[in-house]
């Protein structure tokens, strides 16, 4: 799976189309919340890098892509697809709070995405 390397030089290329990631709150057209919580507007980072026109791709924004490949990415048969249809409402919330878990948690390491995340605190603060 690509990865966005950059996130400054894909936030400057960016051309977002008001596209909703399809398991969560997010638009790719929202300001970052890593970011934003560090004082900087750039656009909501998304699972694959934009295209050359800076057009978003994919259905999916970066930290349920970040969730699924953490928790999910293992179990065999899963692709995102496959997982996007398991969930189901109960579950789909689920997703959203481990979602919001992690922008709290790569907040409070300063904004840093590539730290390493201790899951099991996130699997802590999935209250219903
Ligand atoms: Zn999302």
């Amino acid at each position: 799976m690509n990865v966005v390397e950059d996130p400054v030089k894909e936030s400057a290329r960016r051309n977002p189309c008001h596209r909703k990631c399809v398991l969560c709150i997010f638009y790719d057209d929202d300001w970052d919340p890593v970011d934003l919580a560090q004082g900087r507007k750039r656009y909501m980072m998304w699972g694959k890098p934009c295209n050359s026109k800076g057009e978003t791709m994919g259905q999916f924004c970066y930290y349920c892509v970040k969730v699924f490949c953490a928790l999910f990415r293992s179990v065999p048969g899963m692709t995102l697809s496959n997982y996007q249809k398991s969930l189901d409402d109960v579950k789909l919330k689920l997703h959203v709070n481990m979602v919001n878990c992690v922008v709290k948690k790569i907040t409070e390491s300063g904004g840093n995405r590539r730290a390493v995340m201790d899951w099991d605190t996130v699997e802590d603060c999935m209250h219903w």
